[in-house]
């Protein structure tokens, strides 16, 4: 059997972790078992309220919610961003899931949170698991193995205007 897929989303426009929400969604209805792993974000995310009236269809939250820049990661910032690691080896190991999205686990490697070639090499433990990671920045390694790679480029953004984040259409 051939390995599952890896699909990423990349780039600094808006529609990165929805596309990785609409492909789970049509995942789901097809029968497929979906996990929704959130690096570095909370679980003051709208799509969980939908997710969890889903039997099959499980997430699990490796963030803070705190917003991390290079001269200010904390070790409460990397512990979890550990655990989902350690989550996703066993995940793929035993094939729990049909499909797992690595919500903004590009923004870890970005911050060095993770080592590329760390994630590399679980990734490449999967079987028949789809893989889908999102963020942005992803770097040459993560794009040289996977199989579709889309970059979202911002033509205009509300927040460049200083608008804040919005329920609803943001989280
Ligand atoms: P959408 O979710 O609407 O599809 P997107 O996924 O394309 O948008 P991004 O700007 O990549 O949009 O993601 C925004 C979210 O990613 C932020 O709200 C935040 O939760 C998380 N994020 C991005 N950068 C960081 C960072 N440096 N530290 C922590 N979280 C971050
Ligand atoms: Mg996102």
């Amino acid at each position: 059997m051939s390995k599952g897929l890896v699909i990423v989303y990349t780039g600094n426009g808006k529609g990165k972790t929805t596309a990785a929400l609409g492909s789970a969604l049509r995942a789901y209805g097809r029968g497929l078992k979906v996990a929704l792993m959130y690096f570095l974000k909370d679980s003051n995310q709208g799509e969980i309220n939908c997710i969890e009236k889903l039997d099959g269809f499980d997430y699990f939250v490796f963030g803070t919610g705190r917003f991390i820049n290079f001269d200010d990661i904390k070790p409460e910032d990397l512990e979890p961003v550990k655990k989902g690691l350690d989550k996703l080896k066993e995940i793929l190991e035993n094939e729990t899931y049909d499909m797992v999205v690595l919500d903004e686990v590009l923004i870890t490697l970005y911050y060095g949170l993770i080592e590329t070639s760390d994630l590399l090499e679980i990734m490449d433990s999967r079987k028949s698991t789809h893989l889908i990671l999102t963020g942005r920045y992803a770097p040459s390694g993560i794009i040289e193995c996977a199989d579709i790679v889309s970059e979202i480029g911002k033509i205009k953004h509300h927040f460049d205007k200083g608008a804040p984040s919005i329920q609803g259409i943001e989280y």
